[in-house]
């Protein structure tokens, strides 16, 4: 007979009490009894693929039961057929549930596991289902064979869909047992006991297994693969019960880890990134898978990796600039003594302060600037205030000042100060005569003449129309009545006049010996001495006349 899904044969077929039924019920209902404990629990990666083993295994062992206890061969058939794919999917819960397990978390496996598992499982399951049509799974050689504690056994003749999803069960087995054998190699050495009684636990099926199906081990007549593992089942729930005792400590810290608001990632020694929390798969956009090298991740990946390669912080601080992005690395190595096993990175998000710095520093920038300005504008303005626009000599403000400063400059009391003021000699007749511009030009020129001609420590002023002051630190009146008479040379070999004559002046001169007299009193003896030298003709310097003696007359000067 060709096994088909025939729930007819399953309505009319008598049913015998198998001897080993109590056993087998006892069986389901301590699965379902692990299963309401597993359920009861508190969170635990993979719960949700460990509960689905234990009513993959209860559904399994009871179709077994009742392929058993069911008298007609089509009801037997299509009781095997119809649990096959609950026997594929049990391995591929088991290796979901410790892939969770192992990792600590409940993410599912990429979709490039699940969906071609998916799709195959889905085919076989198909292929189970309509095997009355084609008798790939079970072929037309199945009968009823020879009773086996008193109970008619089916004898299957096992198609190339039965090694194919044989194939693919073992397939999944082997994942978990490797998986299990990942974990034991990379395990921190505390876990490394539990992770090998996960191992023996897990050897238990595959014992199971090799021995039916080898050696034809049975129990109670039967395939002892699904009791064992249903022990597998309770020794894994025992084991995940004695081991979350002490994992509450690591727990709480990943549940901390993964809180954390800022990035966080663990490189191993080849910079790949074997762990991350939340706010770093955030940061990166997207989930990134595990194991992936730091240079590949999104967003800062690249110049991350750069960062670490070149600036080699050792335990410190650095500043990246990724695209916008601005972030403070902290980065600390992990390993035994010199040895580097990998680096946790502490990263900040500081993009907000950075502009907000940067936004400061132009707005302080803008204000220096500004103040600069201001500065400058003030400088000018006092230095205009201190010059005669015309000429661009100093004028009688800047005279006081710096007579002043004269004063109080350290030293400047045993020395002679000497003050001479100038007066252009009819020069009424240049504007007279040639117009005002040409007056203004003579007054720029002689201007220009007097400033060249004196000591630099030697300053002229122009203090009124056509009149300047001149005052000459460290001189006395005879210093200065000779560079007066330098001047005056000057002035004759240079034709000022618009009609090519030269320029006269007179000028008055008074000495102060004792940094006792005001300016006010020099430019009153001084303008004295001009006068007297005007009315004495002109082209001339007088010196103002001795105070104390009110006999003696002002003393001229050629
Ligand atoms: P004295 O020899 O007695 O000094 O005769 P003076 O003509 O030089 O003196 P006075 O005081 O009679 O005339 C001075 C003239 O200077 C009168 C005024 O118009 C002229 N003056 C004053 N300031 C300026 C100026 O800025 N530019 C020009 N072009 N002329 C000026
Ligand atoms: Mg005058
Ligand atoms: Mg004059």
């Amino acid at each position: 007979m060709v096994p088909a899904l025939d729930t007819a044969a399953c309505l009319a077929t008598a049913w015998q009490v198998t001897p080993d039924l109590s056993l087998r019920v006892v069986v389901i209902g301590g699965i379902m009894a692990l299963a309401g404990w597993s359920g009861a629990q508190r969170h635990f990666p993979g719960r949700h693929a460990f509960l689905g083993v234990h009513l993959m295994l209860a559904l399994w062992i009871a179709g077994t039961t009742a392929e058993h206890a069911a008298v007609d061969a089509a009801c037997k058939a299509t009781i095997a057929v119809l649990a096959w794919p609950l026997i594929l999917l049990q391995p591929a819960l088991w290796a979901l549930f410790l892939h969770q397990y192992v990792r600590g978390d409940n993410r599912a496996p990429p979709a490039r596991t699940w969906v071609p598992a998916g799709v195959s499982f889905a085919l076989l399951a198909a292929c189970a289902w309509s095997n009355g049509q084609h008798g790939w799974l079970y072929g037309p050689a199945t009968h009823l064979g020879e009773p086996i504690l008193g109970l008619p056994r089916m004898r299957y003749d096992y198609g190339p869909a039965f090694y194919l999803g044989a194939a693919w069960a073992y397939g999944w087995l082997l994942s978990a047992t490797l998986i299990i054998v990942h974990a034991i190699a990379k395990c921190a050495p505390e876990d490394r006991r539990q992770w090998q009684a996960f191992l023996v636990m897990m050897m238990v099926p595959w014992a199971a297994n090799i021995a039916y199906l080898g050696f034809g081990l049975r129990l109670f007549g039967g395939d002892p693969t699904p009791l064992s593992f249903a022990v597998a089942v309770v020794g894994f729930a025992w084991l995940i019960r004695s081991s979350r005792l002490h994992k509450v400590v690591p727990l709480s810290r990943r549940l901390l880890f993964s809180a954390l608001p800022d990035p966080v990632l663990v490189l191993d020694s080849l910079n790949r990134v074997v762990d991350c929390n939340t706010a770093g798969h955030d940061l990166a956009g997207r989930d990134m898978p595990r194991d992936l090298p730091l240079a590949q991740w999104p967003v800062f990946g690249a110049a991350l990796a750069e960062l670490l390669t070149h600036g080699e912080p050792g335990d410190g601080t650095l500043v990246l600039q990724a695209g916008t992005l601005v972030l403070d690395v902290r980065c600390r190595d992990m390993g035994e003594g010199p040895r580097r096993i990998g680096r946790l990175l502490q990263l900040r998000n500081v993009t907000e302060r950075h502009l907000a710095q940067a936004r400061l520093a132009a707005a302080l920038a803008e204000r220096d600037a500004q103040l600069l300005q201001v500065a400058q504008l003030e400088a000018e303005l006092r230095e205009q205030t201190l010059r005669d626009p015309l000429t661009g000599l100093h004028n009688r403000r800047a005279l006081a000042l710096h007579f002043a400063r004269e004063r109080q400059r350290p030293g400047a009391q045993g020395q002679p100060l000497t003050l001479a003021l100038l007066d252009i000699d009819h020069f009424k007749h240049i504007n007279d005569n040639f117009g005002h511009a040409a007056g203004d030009t003579v007054l720029q020129a002689l201007g220009r003449l007097l400033s060249e001609g004196l000591r630099t420590s030697d300053v002229v002023y122009r203090v009124g129309g056509e009149e300047f002051a001149l005052l000459m630190p460290q001189a006395n009146a005879e210093q200065a009545l000779q560079r007066l008479r330098v001047l005056r040379d000057t002035a004759r070999g240079h034709p000022l006049r618009p009609d090519g004559a030269p320029v006269t002046f007179s000028a008055g001169i008074a000495t102060c010996h004792d940094g006792q007299r005001t300016l006010d009193d020099l430019l009153r003896a001084a303008d004295a001495a001009l006068y007297a030298a005007k009315a004495a003709g002109r082209d001339r310097f007088v010196l103002e006349a001795p105070a104390p003696s009110p006999a003696s007359g002002p003393a001229g000067a050629p």
